[in-house]
């Protein structure tokens, strides 16, 4: 779905925001990474929930990038 999604994708849900139709679905945030400042993660907004691309999030599905962006949402 994504070329810069390398890692098996999955997605998360934030509490009262309904994706299905959502105006911000196909929005990326960029995130200068912390451990690497030669490295942006995107967070993106689909209609399944929100994904990140760091490491962190493909492996708990959980990182202060998509929760920053979760932020914005409500
Ligand atoms: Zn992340």
């Amino acid at each position: 779905m994504n070329k810069y999604i390398k890692f098996k994708t999955r997605y998360i849900d934030v509490n009262g925001v309904n994706f299905q139709g959502h105006p911000f679905v196909g929005v990326s945030y960029p995130f200068k990474s912390k451990s690497n400042p030669g490295k942006t993660h995107h967070v993106h907004i689909t209609e399944q929930g929100l994904t990140c691309e760091c490491i962190g999030f493909s492996r708990h599905a959980n990182c202060w990038h998509s929760k920053d962006v979760a932020k914005k949402l409500r």
